[in-house]
């Protein structure tokens, strides 16, 4: 049998600590209190498929949709659309544009929207 090492820091001195949502044994680490799952299966998603998603959701699909076509989870879609915002700057690159005709400032479309249709 393996011996179970805690994820954060390394120690051997590990009990069973119940069972997890589906099923998986949960352990904790008595020296610094961590709970853990040994070999999670947590989906690491590619870089690739970040940008491809990122071009996506500019086209304004349903976020089901992506999560279908790319086999993501809408938490986790979620999160990465947080994420996006985050990186934006506040006034979005949004330009005021003079109209000549009218003389009112009118403000461009902005570059980045998302549906949010769920
Ligand atoms: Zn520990």
């Amino acid at each position: 049998m393996s011996e179970i090492i805690c994820t954060r820091c390394g120690s051997t001195h590990c009990k069973k600590n119940g069972h997890i949502h589906n099923g998986k044994q949960n352990h904790r680490c008595k020296d610094c209190g961590r709970q853990f799952v040994m070999d999670n299966e947590q989906k690491i998603i590619p870089e690739g498929i970040r940008c491809m998603i990122l071009k996506i959701l500019l086209e304004r699909l349903s976020l089901r949709g992506i999560c279908r076509t790319f086999s993501v989870s809408l938490t986790w879609l979620l999160s990465y659309i947080v994420e996006v915002y985050e990186h934006l700057p506040a006034d979005l690159n949004v330009k005021p544009v003079n109209s000549k005709q009218s003389g009112l400032t009118i403000s461009e479309p902005l570059h980045i929207s998302f549906a949010i249709i769920i």
